[in-house]
């Protein structure tokens, strides 16, 4: 192992991309780096999609380099399950207190799906949108990283818990594992919170909540992904069927002075993507896009042309203004076409919102002295070596996101030089 250039260490909270660019390009110029992620997994949002753009490639082919860069460079600490509870001292001399939260899978013993098949005990599985459940004892998704099981110990039953102890190896988990605090020294910081979705029951004039076949673009990628809840079929969730008529709700909550009123700048590109997929998945169903303004910029132009030489996609200017559900699952949407003027009233057998991204920092705050905007953007901080990254800075897409990471490892590093 080649000796780090500087004793000192980066600390990097949020494992999503952001946060795993910012650690793997300062480790490997030799700065020592501590990450933490409050899941059980790294990879972030990026890791849910079903594809992403511009490529639409699967979120394996970019993760699998980062996991790779990252279980190769032992300059890297990675500390999953875990969150930033203090951060005390000066700009350059931080103490950090860290709590990892137990998993109770060891890691002694090797501990595989099998091992919870005869459970009954049941958690939601918040990977797949709370789309069905998951065991007691689970891997939170086949690509995670590190690929360990964990234990949801509140979920588990007392008969469970006896099975389990019965049928595990020795040492393979320890049911009473109560939460470590570690204290470290850190010069720089690196935010890379990323987001959570818009509630999409906050619009209540959309019926999310109400009508069934009324989801988010959150579960219409977990609905798409072989990997998903119904194994990359898209189905209405009310009945099963397929949808043989599917529409977009582009701007749900957002631009709107009741819920977000900023763009997140992601959702117009998301949208075609996923019309993409149900285009590819149901050849047969048509698709229309409600929008207010179609917003891919830059290169992204392109796809929204391809979009439009589909004969079986519409796109329709005009805002949402009520979803209604009626017999047998079906949803009449109530729209003002803003090019002719007229009042639509349409029926489709499932409807999609695009909601946005709220920075994870609008709710949950950090044990740190950081400037944020009204919306909880992190819009400073740099004076005191805290440098943010990704979507805890502002809405954007993976390719800038990289980029940022990228950027604000470069800061860290020139700030712990320089300090
Ligand atoms: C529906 C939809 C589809 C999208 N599709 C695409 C696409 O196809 N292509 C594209 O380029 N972009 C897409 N995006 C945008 C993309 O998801 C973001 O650009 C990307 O997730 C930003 O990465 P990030 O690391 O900043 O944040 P995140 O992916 O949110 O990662 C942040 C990480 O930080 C962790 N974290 C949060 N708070 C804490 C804390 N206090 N302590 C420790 N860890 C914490 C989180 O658990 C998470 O792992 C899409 C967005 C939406 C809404």
């Amino acid at each position: 192992m080649s000796k780090p250039k500087s004793d000192k260490a980066i600390l990097v909270i949020g494992g999503g991309i952001a946060g795993m660019t910012a650690a793997v390009e300062a480790a490997e110029v030799g700065y020592k780096v501590v990450l933490v992620e409050k899941e059980p997994f790294l990879g972030g949002r990026v890791v849910r999609m079903n594809q992403y753009f511009p490529k639409l490639c699967p979120p394996t082919c970019g993760m699998e380099i980062n996991y790779r860069r990252i279980r190769q460079n032992p300059l890297i600490s990675v500390y999953t399950l875990t969150e930033v509870r203090q951060v005390s001292g000066s700009p350059g001399d931080y103490t950090v207190t860290l709590q990892v939260n137990p998993r109770y899978v060891t890691g002694k013993v090797d501990l595989d799906e099998s091992a919870a098949e005869a459970l009954t005990s049941q958690r939601v599985d918040a990977f797949n949108a709370g789309m069905g459940k998951t065991k007691a004892l689970y891997r939170p998704h086949p690509m995670a990283f590190p690929s360990k099981m964990v234990l949801d110990r509140k979920a588990l039953s007392e008969d469970d818990k006896a099975k389990l102890a019965a049928s595990v190896p020795d040492g393979a988990i320890d049911f009473d594992m109560q939460p470590q605090t570690v204290e470290l020294k850190a010069a720089a910081i690196i935010v890379a919170t990323g987001w959570a979705p818009y509630d999409a029951g906050k619009v209540e004039n959309l019926g999310f909540g109400k009508c069934k076949n009324v989801i988010t673009n959150i579960m219409m990628e977990r609905l798409a992904s072989e990997a998903g809840p119904t194994a990359g079929k898209i189905q209405r969730p009310g009945d099963g069927k397929e949808p043989a008529n599917v529409a977009f709700v582009q701007c749900a909550g957002s631009r709107d002075e009741n819920h977000l009123q900023y763009c997140s700048g992601v959702c117009c590109m998301a949208s075609m993507k996923q019309a993409r997929y149900v285009r590819e998945k149901l050849p047969e169903a048509k698709v229309t896009i409600f929008y207010i303004d179609i917003r891919p910029t830059g290169r992204h132009e392109d796809f929204y042309y391809e979009l439009l030489g589909d004969e079986k996609i519409r796109f329709v200017k005009g805002k949402v203004a009520k979803i209604t559900e009626a017999d047998g699952g079906a949803l009449k949407l109530d729209v003002e076409d803003s090019v002719t003027g007229t009042k639509i009233g349409e029926a489709f057998d499932l409807v999609v919102l695009a909601t946005g991204m709220v920075p994870s920092l609008a709710t949950e705050k950090l044990p740190l002295d950081l400037p944020q905007d009204d919306y909880g953007f992190v819009v400073g901080g740099e004076d005191k070596g805290i440098f943010a990254a990704g979507v805890a800075r502002h809405p954007i897409e993976v390719t800038r996101t990289v980029k940022e990471g990228t950027a604000a490892a470069l800061k860290a590093i020139q700030y712990i030089t320089q300090s």
